[in-house]
């Protein structure tokens, strides 16, 4: 059994990792975050959203699992008699279909997702209409409905949560930049931060978002994740939309209830020629993408939305996985005590609790109830195996 653990990252992915080593296998890590405020990381600007419609049967296992732990939280995660409440609803996701090839997609993809334990529901357009009165239907081919088992929550209070568990636990955060590692022999003995500390271990966890291929690259790994920024719009409206689901529209938009209002985005448009750069600045928001595509669609699809009002918005970056747009989890290769869990690409809130568990288990020596990650080995980067996930927000 591993005895001293540095994880490296405290965002979701570090924090549940460090969580589960001292709920489950009674070992104290310490966690190396250079920013305690999380002004920057995925896991405070994410949309939180949680679905089970996805065409890898790795990634519905994960949320799956996910799903049974946050309807549980309350139970998994209580400190001292105080149990931490998400807010998880599930009014489902709404995937829309606006072509005989998209519908054949969803209807592709359902049985694997219902076989699994998935609650999915394929829609004609009149059963779309008569369930939700103000969606604009009359372009649509079929429409896939998560019946129960997908909605949204409070993230940023789940990784406070995974966090305030892990410290409870006897885990320890440490305020620091990690820039480079002592090792010998294929293994890594230390890391080293830019204050001149060291933080020495048996066995390490690089969970650094977006920045991971920074780190990797410390240790010879090349690491194809890279921080793209990803704008979220939140609007008012005075429609009333009774039952809406996270709806994804042919055209790229997605939007949701928050609140009393709602949030949606797209992928980026290209700017100046360049398609989805690296790490541009948070807060260089394509308000224009808004007014021209955006509003558009929105009041397209919904057309109580006509009247919408935009009331502000945030952005934060996808730790983006270009290989194939899958999270990367496992043992790093060439290492022998190194672990990574990184490049969920817009799905790693979901399914950090599985996730955390699963390598909690793998970097312990010990056994998790969650699905196992074998399917998400970085070593499918130096096999050559990508493993397409069609389902990509
Ligand atoms: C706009 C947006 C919407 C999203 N919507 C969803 C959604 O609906 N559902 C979903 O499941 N996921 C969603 N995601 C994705 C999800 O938020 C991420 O997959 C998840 O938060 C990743 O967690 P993480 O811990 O890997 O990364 P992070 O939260 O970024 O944490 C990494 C941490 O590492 C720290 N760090 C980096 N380098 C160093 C270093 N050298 N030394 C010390 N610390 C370091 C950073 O400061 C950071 O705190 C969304 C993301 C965004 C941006």
């Amino acid at each position: 059994m591993q005895r001293s653990v540095v994880i490296v990252g405290g965002g979701v992915m570090g924090a549940a990792t460090a969580c589960f080593l001292a709920r489950d296998h009674g070992l104290k890590a310490t966690v190396i975050e250079r920013d305690p405020g999380y002004s920057r990381a995925s896991s405070a600007l994410s949309a939180s959203s949680i679905r089970q419609q996805f065409s890898q049967p790795v990634n519905i296992a994960l949320s799956l699992w996910s799903l049974g732990f946050l309807r549980r939280v309350g139970d998994e995660l209580a400190v001292a008699g105080e149990r931490p409440s998400l807010g998880l609803v599930e009014p489902g996701y709404l995937y829309l279909a606006g072509s005989e090839a998209g519908a054949a997609t969803l209807r592709q993809q359902q049985p694997l997702q219902r076989q699994q334990g998935a609650d999915i529901t394929l829609l004609t357009p009149a059963a779309m209409a008569r369930r939700f009165a103000w969606l604009h239907t009359a372009d649509l081919i079929a429409g896939s409905l998560g019946e129960s088992g997908e909605g949204w929550f409070d993230g940023p209070a789940l990784l406070q949560a995974f966090k305030r568990k892990a410290q409870a636990g006897g885990a320890r955060f440490v305020t620091a930049e990690a820039t480079g590692f002592d090792s010998h022999g294929g293994r890594v003995r230390a890391v080293r931060c830019s204050d001149g500390s060291a933080h020495a271990g048996d066995a390490f966890v690089l969970s650094t978002g977006a920045w991971s291929a920074t780190l990797a690259a410390r240790l010879g790994v090349d690491l194809p994740v890279a921080p793209k920024k990803r704008d979220v719009f939140v609007f008012d409206s005075p429609a009333s939309l009774p039952g809406c689901p996270l709806v994804i529209d042919p055209s790229g938009l997605w939007f949701r209830p928050e609140g009393r209002g709602f949030i949606c985005g797209a992928p980026p448009r290209c700017i100046d020629g360049v398609s989805d750069p690296d790490e541009p600045p948070l807060h260089a928001i394509d308000h224009a993408q808004f007014d021209e595509q955006l509003w558009p669609a929105l009041a397209h699809r919904v057309p109580g939305f006509e009247a919408l009002r935009l009331r502000s918005a945030w952005a934060g970056y996808y730790e983006m996985n270009g290989f194939d747009h899958n999270g990367l989890a496992g043992a790093l290769p060439g290492w022998d005590n190194v672990w990574t869990a990184c490049g969920f690409s817009g799905h790693g809130m979901q399914q950090a609790p599985a996730v955390g568990s699963a390598l909690a288990a793998q970097v312990a020596g010990g056994s998790s109830s969650a699905p196992p990650l074998d399917a998400l080995s970085p070593q499918r980067l130096l096999d050559g195996r990508p493993l397409i996930e069609a389902n990509i927000i």
